[in-house]
């Protein structure tokens, strides 16, 4: 007699062991936003060489970096040098990386931003880098929320922000010392209102300041890139995807990092333009 072989089933059972990734993300948005053609925030940017958004896919913006307001990081030579008068007695415009002290002045670049025109919610989401990952309304480049080693902004950075909460980077190197804001740009809000538009980020949607019709903007209120879709003083009969900014409320160092992540939350909402 043949002896049957009968084939042992075994059932795996390693497939269920779903953990729960629903749904108290309340920080990303149900709001659709109703327009996003930002014409009218191309025409506040300023202290820049150019803008030409005149192509049907890009805005092109040329800047020289240079900032329009005083700061210490011009030296002490210059016409717009004005000595710290912020609130960071451990202020310095010296930074010591590895031993080395770098005490560097600012110096002018040469940026084109080509960004997305109408720009939309990217399907997958690029990370922001070292270098600049947008514009200021003013000229002067954003960089994300972490130093030359990719690791979180700390002491050694945050001393080393002028009253305007900018610096440059610390080696002069070829392209020179680079000014630029990782934080709340306090001459702009100063100046335009802490509800104000700031500038843009490299996927073409603009950041705001840190406050919207009367609210302080925290984090808990924003998706993972740190925006979401509302009206803006701008907008006020539309919706638009935005970043904000977040409050600096104290340029010391242990109350400017509970603004972290400052700007974006480290990751392009739109697809990202280029910049060279
Ligand atoms: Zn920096
Ligand atoms: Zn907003």
């Amino acid at each position: 007699m043949k002896k049957l072989i009968i084939p042992v089933l075994v059932i795996s059972l390693t497939a269920c062991s779903k953990t729960d990734t629903s749904s108290d993300d309340s920080s990303t948005t149900s709001e659709t936003a109703t327009t996003s053609d930002f014409t009218r925030l191309y025409d506040k940017m300023y202290n820049v060489t150019s803008v030409d958004y005149s192509g049907s896919s890009n805005v092109i913006i040329k800047t020289t970096d240079v900032p329009d307001h005083k700061t210490p990081f011009f030296g002490v030579n210059n016409a717009k040098y004005e000595a710290y008068n912020g609130d960071n007695p451990d202020f310095s415009t010296k930074i010591s990386l590895m031993g080395n002290i770098s005490d560097p002045t600012l110096l002018s670049q040469s940026y084109t931003f080509t960004l997305p025109k109408n720009p939309t919610q990217a399907s997958s989401h690029t990370s922001t880098s070292g270098g600049a990952m947008g514009v200021a309304r003013n000229g002067v480049v954003f960089f994300n929320q972490y130093n030359g080693a990719n690791a979180a902004l700390d002491e050694l950075e945050i001393n080393n922000a002028d009253q305007y909460l900018g610096h440059p980077t610390p080696s002069a190197g070829n392209s020179g010392a680079i000014y630029h804001y990782h934080y709340e740009p306090k001459y702009l809000t100063t100046k335009f209102g802490t509800s104000g538009f700031m500038g843009f980020l490299l996927d073409g949607f603009p950041v705001y300041g840190p406050y919207e019709n009367g609210t302080k903007i925290t984090t808990d209120m924003l998706d993972e890139y740190n925006g979401h879709v509302s009206s803006t003083e701008d907008y006020p009969n539309d919706k638009i995807y935005h970043y904000h900014v977040i409050s600096a409320t104290s340029s010391v160092a242990s109350v400017l990092k509970l603004a972290a992540p400052y700007i974006n939350g480290g990751k392009y909402y739109g697809k990202k333009g280029t910049v060279n």
